[in-house]
């Protein structure tokens, strides 16, 4: 009833036995700018190795992650790779196990990507994009169909640890499962899109009962404004929202001077996107941010119903990303920028008309 299908064959299952059980120095990684789903993947997975593996077991991520999620249990054990090179390098080239989660592609480490790339260890992919990267890992778990890595990371536990019914709530301890339950929320807008398979309240239920408060969790999450982010969202509402009717889209655009002038941190701007979605009609919301780090323009795309975002995204921005939720980036001006997606937004017309 649980678990509608086997996430794993027979064989990966016995893959699966053999890697974890070969390891001594496992290192669980994410994508650049972590998510919800990216540290409630890495740090639930990371508790339930120890207590599961003689093994020892570090998170390291790409880049520093939001603060709205410095509160996770096991956040503040995690590794950072930018700006810490020199102490991080060697604890991935220790490693004889790679475990990555919530991405299916390397480049998406940036420069940790390409250590792992160069570094000959075994790995294991954990994740829900579509179309993982060929050859990115030796065992990967791949389900593009479920709405979050915590969630295709919550079935292969259960699925692994086949527990009776009502021992359903003893395989996670109560951190895990509330890393396991905020990544579910965020990666699914506090479950209003990707969750409308039963299955996902059955996970939620046992989440429940090993004790989580999910109004706590998602107050943690979403009620941390300061003043000026809240701020801020009013001037990117009031002042730079751009609505095409036609087009039944929203552009919105933010440079690093007015990331400056209101005093925007990382994670600031997150959740923004999916502002413009709530206008009556509108299929399509655009967000374009000057990195504050590389010469390009961030995109992230939200849309609703059938319209492919990771489709315009690929096409258009080097990106990818899921039918609802996508992004990727643009090397250029911002005016460049918008106008390249202008041209997007033409190619697809027909289907933003519609
Ligand atoms: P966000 O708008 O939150 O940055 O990204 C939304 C989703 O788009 C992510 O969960 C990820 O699936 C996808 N995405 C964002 N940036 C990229 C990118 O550069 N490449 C690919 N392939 N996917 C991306
Ligand atoms: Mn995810």
């Amino acid at each position: 009833m649980l678990t509608e299908y086997p996430l794993l064959t027979t064989e990966q299952r016995t893959q699966w036995r053999q890697m974890l059980d070969g390891a001594r120095h496992i290192v669980i990684t994410a994508h650049r700018g972590p998510d919800g789903d990216a540290i409630g993947s890495t740090t639930a997975l990371a508790s339930w190795l120890r207590r599961n593996w003689d093994a020892d077991v570090q998170v390291v991520v790409p880049n520093i992650f939001p603060d709205f999620l410095k509160w996770m249990p096991g956040a503040e054990s995690i590794l950072v790779y930018a700006g810490h090179e020199s102490e991080v390098l060697p604890v991935v080239r220790q490693a004889d196990l790679v475990i990555m989660c919530d991405h299916g592609e390397l480049r998406r480490m940036w420069t940790l990507g390409d250590v792992v790339r160069d570094h000959p260890t075994p790995r294991i992919m954990i994740d829900h994009h579509l179309d993982p990267e060929p050859g990115i890992a030796e065992l990967v778990v791949s389900h593009p169909e479920l709405s979050s890595t915590c969630e295709v990371l919550m079935r292969l536990i259960l699925e692994l640890e086949a527990p009776a019914p009502a021992e359903l709530s003893t395989v996670l301890t109560h951190d895990e499962a509330v890393s396991l339950y905020t990544g579910m929320m965020t990666d699914t807008g506090a479950f209003t899109y990707a969750s409308s398979r039963p299955e996902i309240f059955q996970l939620i239920s046992i989440l429940l009962s090993c004790g989580i408060d999910k109004d706590k969790i998602y107050r943690n999450v979403f009620f941390t404004y300061s003043a000026q982010r809240m701020k801020f969202q009013g001037y990117m509402l009031y002042v730079k929202l751009d609505v095409w009717k036609k087009a039944h889209t929203a552009l919105m655009t933010m440079t690093n001077a007015e990331r400056r002038r209101f005093g925007i941190l990382n994670g600031d701007t997150e959740g923004l996107v999916n502002m413009p979605l709530q206008i009556l009609g509108t299929k399509l919301s655009i967000f374009l941010r000057e990195d504050t780090e590389q010469p390009c323009i961030r995109v992230s795309l939200r849309s609703v119903d059938d319209f492919p975002a990771n489709e315009m995204a690929a096409e258009f921005f080097g990106g990818g990303g899921h039918k609802n939720a996508a992004g990727g980036e643009i090397w250029g001006t911002m005016d460049e920028a918008v106008a390249l997606v202008k041209k997007a937004v033409q190619k697809y017309m027909p289907l933003l008309k519609a």
